[in-house]
């Protein structure tokens, strides 16, 4: 009987295991047509200077509406990294991004734009060619230009990895890493090339301060402090998490609290409201 039992266990793994690969394998058929069924837009998110409510920054965040439904990128990037097919979405996002960046520019507006890139990507050199071409290609100084990574990249991804990211550097644009503290406690890779900011991840301030006392916070932010590198908080949703940060050194703020990620349209209107608190 014992045994019986056991082979239902089995098979019951089995049909989930089936049902979430079949699941998979239709969405990633249907993210083979996201780019040409123009299914693909670009969020950004405000990130403020808590002191003086200045936008400092933006983040871009993809978005793919399919079939009346926002399909999370949580769910459909690891797909698009498996597939490669992260390559050609990637370069859309470097291309909408630059050029949101241009129109930016083109009212007097300098505002940078980060955007995030993916191991996959940094796989091939074919990144740099893309990100110069849109640089060109929109006349953008690279120094308004973001490129966020995660420690798994730098710490993972191998020499080539490294290599094109320098590549990168070299040519102008910033480089964060983000999700900081989430992934490794390993910080040998800090030294192993020249990145500019930190990003705090949320889970590092998110239950504060009912379930947590934010020390974890605030030694990441004297890290940065130390390492003479900018850091900017993700998920911040209250005023007190602010608060908090603020008393602790880390005034740039990216989160709920100020803005939740908005169309380039509502951007635009948000930049404008903010420099017009600034003048
Ligand atoms: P991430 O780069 O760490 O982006 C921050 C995530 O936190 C975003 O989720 C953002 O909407 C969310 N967030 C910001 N403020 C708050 C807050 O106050 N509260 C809460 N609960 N959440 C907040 P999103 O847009 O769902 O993106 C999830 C992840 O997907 C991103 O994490 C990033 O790793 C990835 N991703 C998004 N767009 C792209 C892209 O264009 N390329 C690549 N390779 N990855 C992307
Ligand atoms: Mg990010
Ligand atoms: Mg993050
Ligand atoms: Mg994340």
């Amino acid at each position: 009987q014992v045994k019986a039992n056991g082979k239902n266990q089995i098979m019951y793994y089995e049909n989930i295991i089936n049902e979430i690969t079949n699941e998979n394998y239709i969405l990633l058929k249907e993210l083979r047509y996201a780019l040409e069924r123009n299914e693909m837009t670009l969020n950004y998110q405000p990130q403020v200077d808590s002191r003086t409510s200045e936008i400092i920054g933006m983040e871009a965040l993809l978005r793919w509406h399919h079939n009346g439904e926002q399909i999370p990128p949580d769910r459909f990037i690891p797909l698009a990294e498996e597939s490669r097919l992260i390559i050609p979405i990637g370069e859309f996002v470097i291309d909408e991004a630059l050029c949101f960046l241009r129109e930016l520019q083109s009212k007097d507006i300098m505002v940078p734009v980060a955007i995030n890139i993916s191991v996959e990507q940094l796989k091939f050199e074919l990144i740099y060619k893309q990100i110069k071409r849109s640089i060109e290609r929109y006349a953008i100084d690279p120094k308004y230009i973001e490129l966020e990574v995660t420690e798994s990249v730098i710490i993972t991804g191998r020499e080539e990895a490294i290599a094109v990211i320098d590549k990168l550097i070299e040519l102008g644009v910033r480089v964060s890493i983000d999700d900081f503290g989430m992934g490794y406690s390993s910080l040998s890779y800090l030294k192993r090339f020249k990145f500019h900011r930190i990003k705090l991840d949320r889970l590092f301030i998110k239950d504060f301060p009912e379930k947590d006392n934010g020390h974890i916070a605030s030694l990441i932010i004297q890290l940065a402090n130390s390492l003479e590198v900018e850091i900017v908080a993700e998920g911040i949703e209250k005023e007190v998490q602010k608060e908090f940060l603020l008393t602790r050194g880390c005034n740039f703020i990216q989160g709920y609290y100020y803005s939740k990620p908005l169309s380039k349209e509502s951007c635009l209107e948000y930049i404008k409201k903010s420099l017009k608190i600034i003048e």
